[in-house]
């Protein structure tokens, strides 16, 4: 389970169409299961940049709880390239699809080991 403040889900669309019709990717950190900072990425190959991340996430005491990306025209669904990618334990996974313009969908996996686990969404104020 995740929980998202609705300020960050709408920004993570919103960083989603900006960078339309490429993918866009970034981290959210915060405590518990609670997002509460989201940093944007330059480089959607970012080994380097994950890990530098989360040196600054855990000096403020926050751990990274997600790697997102944006799908510009498929659904909300890992991609076999996902699951392969998708090398750091405990953290999951987050896919804004703008696959149909009008009504972006935000949805959270946890891949362990190429298995994919759908992860509850909550949205808070
Ligand atoms: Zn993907």
């Amino acid at each position: 389970m995740l929980n998202i403040p609705i300020s960050i889900h709408d920004d993570l669309i919103a960083h989603a169409r900006e960078g339309f019709p490429f993918e866009v990717c970034g981290i959210l950190g915060g405590t518990d299961n609670t997002v509460s900072a989201t940093y944007r990425m330059t480089n959607t190959d970012a080994s380097n940049e994950h890990f530098m991340m989360d040196k600054e996430l855990r000096a403020k005491g926050l751990s990274m709880l997600a790697i997102y990306h944006s799908h510009p025209e498929t659904p909300a669904r890992p991609s076999a390239e996902d699951i392969r990618l998708a090398l750091t334990p405990n953290v999951s996974t987050v896919i804004i699809s703008l696959a149909e313009a009008d009504n972006p969908v935000v949805k959270s996996y946890r891949i362990t080991g190429g298995s994919v686990d759908p992860e509850e969404i909550i949205l808070n104020l």
